[in-house]
This record gives structure tokens, C-alpha cells and sequence, in this order.
């Protein structure tokens, strides 16, 4: 797919890989929608373990853009909403007339053992992780299906095998990847192609402000600091030694836009943590 003047909509932009791969998106000339909680953050702060990306940091991932001469717009959506999604897909086509690439690439985490994980955080992961997919997938699919377009989610490592302290946040992961392969089956006649990528581990909020803090991580690594964690974790799991970035998972998206002839594939982007 040629990418210059096509729009792409990347959920969970304001920060992180989100907006890592809505830089790269802009860069080659696409329309690019940063979907994010925004104001909806500020509403529901403090009721998730982590802050969610503020209505500022949206403003500001956009900004970034516009400075650099892409093209953008910065739209609230919760994904777990049906209506919120649709409208984000109805505001998407009012602004650029087009939508041909989704990046599903919102997600939380929450870890903790099995015998104490809260049943509402259970919930929430899926809606956000699993149903989040299918709702702006299902919202823009007649759009896609008139451009041929493309479906991307951003799974991980999480979706490929099991971590202890992990269940739910693992078992969103592995419904991201099975997902994308049935839909990658299903609207294949529609020359829309779908595919996941799996990050390893990459420096962002889900790993500063929850990984690298949690009590059993460091009683793993026998570290003290968010930092020495994070780089313990790097040490211990990644052959080729060194995190992965919002660079390196935006470089998949962009390759998975361009490859005509792919579809229904999970890619690991992760130096060699996992092979499959
Ligand atoms: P992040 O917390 O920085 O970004 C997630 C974004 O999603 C935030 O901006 C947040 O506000 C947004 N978001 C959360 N709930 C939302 C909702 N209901 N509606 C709209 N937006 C919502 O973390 P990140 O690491 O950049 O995560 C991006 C994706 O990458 C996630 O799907 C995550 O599971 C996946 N991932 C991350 C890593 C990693 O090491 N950081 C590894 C593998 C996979």
C-alpha cells in the first residue's frame, strides 16, 4: 500500500509506541488521527493503577507533528465504547474524507497472582485490550472495505506465551493474535489485510509506571530502582540486548502498510525474546 495521502487512525497516540507509530505514519505523508482518552483521562484519573495519557500530552503528540510539517488531527475516543469509536471513524471522515489504516494499538496492564486478581480489572483489560479491536475495527469497517484497507494491532510477547503474575493482561494479548487471524481469513475477499505486531519490552508508561515498579519484578531481578529493573529485565530476556523502541515497532507498522502479500501474521519485534 502506498501510504503518502492515505489516513491512518492509531489509538493510545498521545504517548508511547501509539505515538511513535503516528510520527512515522505522518513522516510518509499520511493523514494520521491521534485517538486518545484526552479529556476522558482527566475524568477518570486515579481510577486505573497508572495515569492514562492526559488531555495534554494528546495536544502535545499532535503538535509535534504539525511542527514538523505532517498532517494530523488529535481526537478523544475511549475504545471500549461503541459509540465513542463510531464517532471517532464519523470525525476521522468529516476531517481527511478517507479512513484506510486502523492501529489498534491502545492497552492497560494490571499484574498480580491469580488468587488476588480483581475480577473489574479483569474486565476493564479486555474491554480495552480485546474489545477495543473489535468495536473500531466493526466502526470502520465499511470504509476500509471501500479503500481496501488495512488493519494493524499491537499485541506482544505477552501473546505469545504465558508470564507469571500476567494472566489477564497474557490472555488479551493471545485474543489480540487470534482475532487478527480470523479477521486476517475473514476480509481477506475484501482486500483488507490484518495483522498484529508484538512488541517485547519497550520504555513507556506500562513499563515505568507499572512493570519495573511491581513488587515481584523486583524480588525477580533483586533490584531497587524502576531503572535497574527495567534494565535487568532487558538483560535477562533479550539476546540481542537492548530494549526495543516506539522507532522499532512504528518501522513494523510501516513495513506491514507497504506488504501487499502479508496478512494474519503476529510479528515479534522484540531481539530474539521470542522466536514464534
Ligand atoms: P502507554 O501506556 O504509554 O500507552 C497506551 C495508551 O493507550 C495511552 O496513551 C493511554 O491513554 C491509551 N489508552 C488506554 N486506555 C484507552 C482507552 N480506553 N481508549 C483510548 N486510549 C486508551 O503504553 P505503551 O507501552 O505505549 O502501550 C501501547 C501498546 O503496546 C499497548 O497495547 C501495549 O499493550 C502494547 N505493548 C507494550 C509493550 C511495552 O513494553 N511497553 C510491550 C508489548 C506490547
Amino acid at each position: 500500500m502506498q501510504i503518502a495521502g492515505k489516513t491512518v487512525i492509531v489509538t493510545g497516540a498521545a504517548r508511547g509506541i501509539g505515538r511513535g507509530i503516528a510520527g512515522a505514519f505522518a513522516r510518509q505523508g499520511a493523514n494520521v488521527v491521534l485517538a486518545d482518552l484526552g479529556a476522558l483521562a482527566n475524568r477518570t484519573a486515579g481510577d486505573w493503577n497508572y495515569a492514562l495519557a492526559a488531555e495534554t500530552e494528546l495536544a502535545r503528540a499532535a503538535d509535534d507533528i504539525r511542527e514538523r510539517g505532517g498532517n494530523c488531527a488529535a481526537l478523544e475516543v475511549d475504545v471500549s465504547d461503541r459509540s465513542s469509536c463510531q464517532a471517532l471513524v464519523d470525525k476521522a471522515i468529516a476531517i481527511f474524507g478517507r479512513v484506510d489504516i486502523i492501529v489498534n494499538n491502545a492497552g492497560i496492564i494490571q499484574t498480580g497472582s491469580l488468587a488476588e486478581f480483581a475480577e473489574s480489572d479483569w474486565d476493564r483489560i479486555f474491554a480495552v485490550n480485546v474489545k477495543g479491536i473489535f468495536l473500531l475495527s466493526q466502526s470502520a469497517l465499511p470504509r476500509l472495505k471501500a479503500n481496501g484497507g488495512l488493519i494493524i494491532n499491537i499485541a506482544s510477547v505477552a501473546g505469545k506465551r504465558g508470564f507469571p503474575q500476567m494472566g489477564a493482561y497474557c490472555a488479551s494479548k493471545f485474543a489480540a493474535i487470534g482475532l487478527t487471524q480470523s479477521l486476517a481469513a475473514e476480509l481477506a475477499e475484501f482486500s483488507i489485510r490484518v495483522n498484529a505486531i508484538c512488541p517485547g519490552n519497550v520504555d513507556t508508561a506500562m513499563w515505568f509506571d507499572h512493570l519495573s515498579k511491581s513488587e515481584w519484578q523486583r524480588r525477580l531481578h533483586g533490584t531497587d530502582t524502576v531503572e535497574d529493573t527495567f534494565n535487568a529485565v532487558i538483560d535477562a530476556t533479550i539476546p540481542l540486548g537492548r530494549e526495543q523502541t516506539p522507532k522499532d515497532i512504528a518501522e513494523a507498522a510501516l513495513y506491514l502498510a507497504r506488504a501487499e502479500n502479508v496478512t494474519g501474521v503476529s510479528l515479534v519485534v522484540a531481539g530474539g525474546f521470542v522466536m514464534n
